[in-house]
């Protein structure tokens, strides 16, 4: 998978990506991943790339052409990759998401989803944002990390970035599954204990040693149930409705 990040610090986007687990990926060939500068594209003398807003409020937006350039010029590069691979155009739209606080909140089904892409493009805005017209002639997706606003993009592209590299196959080793991590299977996951089997007088659950793999599985499950109840009510009501009603 090629992620292809549109943004005004490139630098931000590498330094963040390149180490530990996704860096190992990037090594390996697992994933891709480029940070394109907006400024590149912009046909201001002077480099500019943002201006005033229209109307009352003294933010500064990103403009419509560096960006609907900057954008232009990635797709055709995947366009062309795709055909000196495989010999054919894609076959569907790339998509393209705006990382804006007034998006679909990410989730780790829209990962899942977004991890099936062979190419994602990830557009950061900064300041106030992007001019709205741009983002209709180019944007598929708006995706927020939460509600709450940042001061730039980067931050939300490599959250999403990292997110969805785990669960492309290869990235993490087998003891590193992202199928039991929480949300794998809607409920957040169950404690977990290393050596020694006693720190400050606390005792690893016996079960765990007991070497019983349908016990220790029977325990998991039931602690997973007690710890989302506890503290994600929300996701426990989904998991039980979706349980009673597959029975
Ligand atoms: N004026 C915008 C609004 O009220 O919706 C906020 C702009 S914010 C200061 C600058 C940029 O940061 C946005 O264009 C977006 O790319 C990014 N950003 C900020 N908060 C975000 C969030 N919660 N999720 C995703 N992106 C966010």
């Amino acid at each position: 998978m090629f992620f292809h990040v549109l943004t005004l610090f490139p630098e931000m986007i590498m330094d963040g990506l390149g180490t530990s687990i996704l860096g190992r990926a990037m090594q390996k060939g697992c994933i891709q991943a480029e940070a394109v500068n907006i400024r590149d594209y912009t046909t201001n003398k002077h480099q500019k790339v943002d201006d005033y807003t229209y109307g009352p409020g003294a933010g500064m937006l990103m403009q419509a052409q560096p960006v609907y350039d900057c954008v232009q010029a990635v797709l055709a590069n995947i366009k062309q990759r795709r055909m000196e691979q495989a010999g054919d155009a894609p076959q569907k739209r790339v998509r393209v998401v705006y990382v804006t606080p007034q998006g679909a909140v990410f989730d780790q089904k829209m990962a899942q989803e977004f991890a099936k892409e062979e190419d994602l493009v990830l557009l950061c805005g900064h300041y106030e944002g992007i001019d709205e017209r741009v983002l209709e002639e180019v944007v598929t997706d708006y995706v927020s990390i939460g509600d709450y606003v940042l001061t730039g993009g980067e931050l939300p592209a490599m959250v999403m970035v990292d997110a969805i590299s785990r669960l492309v196959p290869g990235v993490l080793n087998n003891d590193e599954s992202a199928v039991t991590d929480s949300f794998g299977n809607g409920l957040l996951e169950h404690p977990q204990y290393s050596r020694p089997q006693v720190w400050r007088d606390k005792e690893v659950p016996p079960v765990l040693l007991s070497g019983n793999h349908k016990l220790i599985e029977k325990w998991q499950l039931e602690e997973s149930l007690k710890r989302t109840k506890e503290r994600r009510p929300d996701l426990y009501e989904r998991w039980k409705e979706e349980h009673d009603s597959s029975k």
